[in-house]
């Protein structure tokens, strides 16, 4: 270890997806730049004071929960039923634990969930009913399931179901789309990486999933080592895309893995899983990573990706297109 100071650092990403920049405004963009910016430096002042990573990825990530305008917790996507089954995961680098909720349709913030699961359980998951059911006997709020639903979501859904995705929608995404990213296309998952002044390495990751999933499925964003993974000693990662892709080249973990066994520098090892294996099995999407050294890389392969850092001592850096850092 060097003896230089560690840079404490925070990055979030609000999902990926395809571009609708000729057809949103500036307001609109605005309020997706400020509520990234909201959550940086309420993430930046409780790193600056002292707090640990794992603390302040999973208050970010329950800030965009909380958040409507991001595909997790209140204003989730819905299921091919019309209901929704929300995924988390956190994990903390200094220990390799791990918490993950899959399923959850009560618990209002399914990363809360998910930490729960890290502190006070011998496992790793818990799926479904049995996932809230642990959430509420830690004191976590449960809520009506009808509480994550939003009316631009279910128009979202009836427009899957009818088959209006593609080209149609580009002509009415007045109808069907909240901001700059085509929230029909958008792959909306929520994250959060950081690095603690202390030198620690956390991840979160949570979701709505995708819109009009069958009931039952179970994406990347709560398998550990896919769309969510931290080790002290190399990377913290969350990841947001087509969940099944990211799994199969756990994409999360290699990432860590490629820095561990090839050297590689954080960038290297990020641009080969986003930009070549994620598209060889034809997936779509971006992640976010902070290295033990603090370098931080926000990359994705589809034209956007909500996104921002902020380093303790620094002015937040948010962009939602892919033509700026
Ligand atoms: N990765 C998520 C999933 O497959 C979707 C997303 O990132 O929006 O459930």
């Amino acid at each position: 270890m060097s003896n230089k100071p560690i840079a404490a650092v925070l990055a979030i990403h609000g999902g990926a997806g395809t571009l609708l920049r000729s057809k949103t405004t500036a307001a609109k963009e605005a309020e997706y730049l400020a509520a990234l910016e909201r959550i940086l430096l309420a993430g930046q002042a409780q790193l600056s004071a002292g707090a640990p990573a794992l603390d302040v990825v999973v208050e970010a990530v329950r800030q965009l929960e909380e958040c409507e305008l991001f595909n997790a917790g209140r204003g989730a996507v819905y299921t091919a039923a019309a209901t929704h089954e929300l995924d988390a995961s956190v994990m903390d680098g200094s220990n390799l634990q791990a918490g993950a909720v899959a399923g959850s349709s009560r618990t209002r913030n399914p990363v809360l969930a998910a930490r729960a699961v890290l502190l006070h359980s011998e496992h790793l998951m818990f799926t479904g009913a049995a996932a809230d059911a642990f959430a509420a006997s830690h004191g976590l709020e449960q809520v009506a399931p009808e509480w994550f639903g939003t009316e631009l979501r279910l128009t979202q859904l009836r427009a899957a179901q009818a088959g209006q995705r593609g080209a149609r929608l580009d002509h009415d995404v007045e109808t069907q789309s909240s901001g700059p990213i085509d929230d029909a296309r958008k792959l909306g998952t929520v994250g959060a990486v950081a690095l603690d002044a202390a030198g620690h390495l956390a991840a979160a990751t949570s979701t709505g999933g995708m819109t009009n999933k069958q009931v039952g499925r179970v994406g990347d964003s709560p398998i550990v080592g896919a769309g969510c993974y931290a080790n002290d000693t190399t990377v913290a990662v969350s990841c947001t895309g087509t969940g099944e892709a990211f799994m199969r080249i756990c994409a999360a973990y290699d990432v860590s893995a490629q820095m561990a066994y090839l050297g590689l520098p954080l960038q290297a090892a990020v641009d080969s899983v986003i930009q070549h294996k994620l598209a060889a099995v034809g997936g779509s999407g971006g992640l976010i990573a902070v290295a033990a050294n603090g370098d931080v890389s926000l990359s994705f392969n589809t034209e956007g990706m909500y996104r921002g850092y902020a380093r303790v001592g620094e002015a937040p850096v948010m962009a939602i297109y892919g033509d700026v850092s």
